[in-house]
């Protein structure tokens, strides 16, 4: 027989901030924004003593600060974060090797086959968060069900701090939530389904699949499903599906192609850092731009053979911002990252590429090099390049 379906979705408390606070003990019991205090910056990360002044995360600093002025703002610790998530994506790994991670902080685990080794899927979630708490001293939330979309609407019911378990009636369950906790539902789609009378998972559930249809296209028959509990996704273990990315918004928007492609090396050499750090290569190489018009415009290369340096990130890159409108436009956040990741290994081909593995070559040592003196590199050379 097969075991029943298992789907944990794990999200830490208000990660970045509750990271500061028990690195701070000054910070713990205040109000902390995690974000930078520029006039685009948004809030990474808001602290539980900040959320009842009607602040979260992804509001603009500024908007913020005005709700919560006491708010002790602090800059985001990037590399610490990424440390204490490693820690708890490898507590996850102890109880299953499928673990999809969604960010940081938060991640899909299909434990359908680890409950004769470790107990139910709620049994495994109480578990897997008292290790996370004696290891990293932090808190997590989940939600237990037979399917993603109903795990990860229950992980945040409990919030900070609880575990939630959706019953086999998955669709009465959820009947009653209102439309916006939707997957796919923000606050700008939420008045079209009040337009129809959708104001709860009930009213969706038992709506004409043709007046969902003509209002909401093919999409609209996806919702009902999901509102019936019916989510057939399967959790895609991670090595596959992982990216590692550098992006930056910036305070005045950037024109014309040097200063965009100044932009790209810059972001280039911080994704082949950490692909090395990592002992990483990708094959995806992909650019985002988003203009001032706030349309979003992407490309993507597959590489011949994976890659970890600055130089063929960089290359890829130029290549495909060649393919990216430009002239008299202006851009306010410019992205790269890489996918497609594997274990490095030093000779791939039969035909390697001398140069660059030399180029991989160098970037670790002075990478080992800047660990030792601090010093940050810079590649100044690869500016010249087209
Ligand atoms: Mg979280």
């Amino acid at each position: 027989m097969l075991p029943k379906r298992q789907i944990l979705h794990v999200d830490m408390d208000a990660f970045f901030a509750s990271v500061e606070q028990r690195d701070n003990p000054a910070l713990r019991g205040k109000p902390v924004l995690v974000g930078g205090l520029g006039g685009r910056s948004v809030v990474c990360a808001a602290s539980y003593e900040a959320r009842p002044f009607g602040v979260h995360s992804a509001m603009p600093m500024a908007e913020a600060r005005r709700r919560c002025p006491q708010a002790v703002v602090v800059e985001p610790h990037r590399g610490r974060y990424e440390e204490v998530s490693a820690s708890v994506f490898s507590i996850f790994r102890r109880y299953t090797p499928l673990v999809e991670g969604l960010s940081l902080d938060e991640a899909f685990l299909d434990v359908s086959c680890s409950q004769s080794l470790f107990g139910s899927g709620a049994e495994i979630a109480l578990r897997l968060r008292a290790d996370i708490y004696e290891d990293t001293g932090l808190t997590a939330s989940a939600g237990v069900a037979t399917t993603k979309f109903a795990a990860k609407i229950a992980s945040d019911m409990n919030k900070p701090n609880g575990v939630t378990l959706v019953p086999e009636a998955v669709a009465e369950f959820l009947s009653t939530l209102p439309i916006r906790r939707m997957w796919g539902v923000g606050p700008k789609q939420e008045p079209r389904f009040l337009a129809l009378g959708l104001r709860t998972f009930s009213d969706l559930q038992t709506a004409d699949p043709r007046l969902l249809i003509r209002a909401l296209g093919p999409e609209g028959l996806r919702y009902q499903e999901l509102a019936r509990g019916i989510d057939g996704r399967e959790v895609i273990a991670d090595a596959a599906s992982k990216s590692i990315g550098a992006e930056r918004t910036y305070e005045e928007d950037l024109r014309g192609r040097e200063s965009i492609a100044a932009e790209v090396l810059l972001h280039a050499e911080r994704v082949s850092r950490r692909l090395l750090e990592q002992d990483l290569a990708a094959t995806h190489v992909v650019v985002k731009l988003k203009y001032a018009d706030f349309s979003l415009l992407t490309r993507r290369r597959t590489l011949r053979e994976p890659v970890s340096d600055t130089g063929s990130i960089y290359a890829s890159c130029i290549e495909s911002l060649g393919q990216m409108p430009l002239e008299g436009k202006r851009v306010r956040l410019v992205g790269v990252s890489v996918s497609g990741l594997a274990p490095w290994v030093r000779s791939r081909s039969l035909f390697p590429d001398h140069a660059r593995e030399k180029r991989e070559r160098l970037e670790q040592a002075l990478l080992a090099a800047g660990k030792k003196t601090g010093a940050r590199i810079t590649r100044a050379t690869l500016l010249g390049r087209p």
